[in-house]
């Protein structure tokens, strides 16, 4: 079964680090056909300029393998709206944010003009969610209540710390996706159960985590083949809007 991680990292950081050309060998080793690319470390919190055009590089090269989310950092203002808006324009095809990394709260209104450009652009927004005590699920909730045309992947599923407050956000805000990676199994299992298969995704968010272990927990949930097959890439795609 092909393998849509909508969780990577790529490019060479102060802490993390990993390169493109890794990248696609760990891909083919575990059969993974696509990946969502975002910048690491300080391209994410200062350098968004920098860590987009790479972004876009790498998509280009390695054509067909990647789609790139871009950073902005909404402290940038005005700055900030334009930077993401020429990463939109150069065909990335997302917006990341990482509230810890960044400084500000998820919920925080200093986020709504970058916003709105990703609602003109419609493009699916991925945000970060766990520790610190700024980036919460019930915080993202607040911006998808506010932002209801706007698709959301919570990412990490709320970090495990905070995994009881995922279903009742996901139930109140039916454009909230979760993402997988670093969330434990038995949290999976409680989501899929309670929500059902239609709005979770596969993502591993390395070189954080394991590319195989990350695969391997979804594969021992226990799930038909239908069920991870919509986990592993169908729901990715759909989000992405990309057809079969
Ligand atoms: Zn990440």
């Amino acid at each position: 079964m092909d393998i849509f991680d909508f969780h990577v990292h790529v490019g060479e950081g102060l802490h993390k680090s990993l390169s493109p050309e890794r990248l696609i060998k760990l891909m083919d080793k575990y059969h993974v056909e696509k990946c969502v690319i975002c910048p690491v470390d300080e391209f994410i919190s200062v350098s968004n300029g920098k860590g987009n055009d790479y972004i876009v590089k790498v998509v280009k090269k390695y054509q067909g393998r990647f789609y790139g989310f871009a950073v902005s950092n909404p402290w940038f203002g005005k700055e900030g709206v334009d930077e993401l808006r020429k990463a939109l324009d150069k065909g990335l095809a997302g917006f990341k944010i990482n509230s810890v990394l960044q400084g500000f709260m998820l919920c925080d209104y200093i986020l709504d003009p970058l916003l709105e450009l990703v609602s003109e652009y419609k493009v699916p927004v991925y945000a970060h969610t766990g520790t610190m005590g700024n980036a919460l699920p019930f915080q993202l909730l607040e911006l998808a209540e506010r932002h209801s045309n706007i698709n959301f992947i919570m990412g990490h599923m709320g970090y495990s710390d905070f995994w009881y407050d995922v279903i009742p956000v996901m139930e109140r805000a039916k454009n909230i996706y979760a993402e997988t990676s670093h969330a434990a199994a038995d949290s999976i299992e409680s989501l899929i159960d309670k929500l059902g298969i239609n709005r979770i995704v596969f993502g591993s968010d390395i070189p954080e985590s394991n590319l195989g272990v990350e695969i391997n927990k979804l594969e021992l949930l226990n799930l038909d083949k239908k069920a991870l097959e919509s986990v592993f890439s169908l729901n990715a795609k759909k989000l992405l809007g990309e057809r079969r």
